[in-house]
């Protein structure tokens, strides 16, 4: 459970070679560009990731992520919790070049040398199964934005309007007085 549990980085010269795993949970702190999209940094991430040569000698890193975390509600704009869920299926590859090589089954991570920042690996896997946009469930949310946009912005209107009116009737009487 302890963040200490996952390291910043993986020797790649290693990891492969001795089978290892990785698991735990990363805090939010170390996901900076996932955080953008949130509502708040509460909540956690868990990863599990196992490393493996296959045949082929391709460095796989296979396992999953679980995160629960906060967005914005995209009708009522207050917080929303959100589970996420996905696999991880990855290739290190050194370039774009082996990238286009791997099998389709594999996503490519390029790893040019033999640091691998677990970290930001993750924070990439856990946007790309980001919803693009997220709604609460229950019918509060959507009944709370029909009082606010509708009803209550029509009557502001209506009332602004009404106020108006004899403004402008009152300024144009004084422009006139004014004028003769
Ligand atoms: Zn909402």
């Amino acid at each position: 459970m302890s963040d200490s549990s996952i390291p910043a980085y993986a020797d790649t010269r290693k990891i492969f070679l001795q089978e290892g795993n990785i698991s735990g949970t990363l805090s939010l702190d170390r996901l900076p560009r996932f955080c953008k999209s949130l509502a708040d940094k509460n909540g956690s991430v868990s990863i599990e990731l196992k490393f493996s040569l296959n045949n082929a000698k391709e460095r796989l890193i296979s396992g999953s992520l679980r995160a629960e975390v906060n967005v914005f509600c995209q009708r009522c704009l207050k917080p929303l919790a959100i589970a996420l869920a996905d696999d991880i299926n990855l290739a290190l590859v050194r370039d774009e070049e082996a990238a286009k090589q791997l099998d389709a089954e594999y996503d490519p991570w390029i790893c040019e040398d033999h640091k691998l920042d677990l970290a930001e690996m993750v924070e990439e896997q856990l946007i790309l199964c980001m919803p693009l946009v997220s709604y609460h469930d229950s019918g509060d949310c959507l009944s709370l934005k029909n009082y606010v946009s509708g009803a209550h912005i029509e009557e502001d209107a209506a009332s602004s309007a009404s106020k108006e009116s004899p403004f402008a009737v009152l300024r144009s009487l004084k422009d006139n007085d004014s004028s003769t």
